[in-house]
């Protein structure tokens, strides 16, 4: 599943090389000005690298060609490269980075590690999507997630990957990802323990599942669903929105930990994997950028 959505860049180009000025001098390129101006390809630019010596920094220069071809989904090729030795001589570019929001062909990569290893280039990397998304979804690069992907800032604000894939919290139900709800007013997710009734001499706790669900509907379901006919009790209903305000996230935590250290409390390994789950997903909301949106006050969790 993909975080973001090249899409939302429109087409043209323009927006895709202020989108790749804007990356690169938050990666800690120097952006030069004024700039480079080519009228064959205004898709290009030049970003400046520090390489430090002994007593001084060297420019490494790149030349960066910007194309924008996720409407199409189509890797770019050689022949929409052009000319790439004659506009690094123009440019008077040591390397070549291609900025681009699909992928490479590799007859345009065999042919690009074909000039450095004849030492015609110094160096060349492609920064393609899933390079570009992997650093959009981390800390710091949360300002121009925002500003190029409305939709994605509506839908998801900014998720922390803990895991190379988006981690959802699915209603066990109806399947809606209820950790998407937590960006909408609808903020209807709830998580449930289901307790093993103790027998007679018994002493100590069982958690034997949870689920996640919409509260009111998915969570009656679910609840006759476990419940009925079983030695099951559903104790605990913890607000998804009151979870991951960060002290009631780590209190979660903690309290997890605490509990299982203990004799009087046990997890079967099934309930055990889906908190650690729960965990993990939840820490891609607290973990986030801030967004100067406070979650509601929350209550104490307990079982
Ligand atoms: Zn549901």
């Amino acid at each position: 599943m993909n975080l973001f959505d090249f899409t939302e860049i429109p087409a043209d180009g323009e927006r895709w090389v202020r989108f790749a000025k804007d990356f690169l001098q938050l990666f800690g390129f120097h952006i030069e000005t004024p700039p480079y101006r080519d009228t064959e390809n205004i898709f290009d630019f030049v970003a400046v690298e520090q390489i430090p010596g002994k007593f001084n920094y060297h420019p490494f220069r790149w030349l960066v060609s910007c194309r924008h071809k996720a409407a199409t989904r189509t890797a770019v090729k050689e022949n929409e490269e052009a000319d790439i030795l004659e506009r690094l001589l123009r440019s008077r570019a040591d390397g070549f980075i291609g900025f681009y929001s699909t992928s490479v062909s590799s007859p345009l990569e065999f042919y690009l590690a074909e000039l450095k290893n004849s030492l015609l280039i110094k160096d060349y990397r492609i920064l393609d999507a899933k390079f570009l998304e992997t650093h959009l979804a981390t800390p710091g690069f949360a300002k121009i997630a925002f500003q190029y992907f409305p939709n994605y800032a509506q839908m998801h604000q900014i998720l922390h990957l803990v895991e190379d894939e988006y981690l959802p919290i699915l209603c066990e139900h109806c399947r809606k990802d209820l950790l998407k709800t937590l960006f909408t007013e609808n903020q209807e997710g709830v998580i449930v323990r289901l307790r093993r009734r103790k027998g007679n001499h018994e002493e100590t706790t069982v958690i034997a599942n949870i689920y996640a669900a919409c509260k009111g509907n998915c969570d009656a379901e679910l609840q006759t669903k476990y419940c009925n006919g079983t030695n099951l009790n559903a104790v605990s209903w913890t607000d998804l929105s009151d979870l991951v305000a960060s002290p009631i996230f780590l209190d979660w935590t903690l309290s997890l930990l605490r509990k299982i250290g203990t004799d009087e409390f046990t997890y079967t390994t099934a309930a055990l994997d889906k908190e650690i789950y729960l965990l993990k997903a939840l820490a891609q909301y607290v973990l986030r950028e801030p967004t100067g949106k406070n979650t509601s006050s929350a209550q104490t969790t307990i079982f």
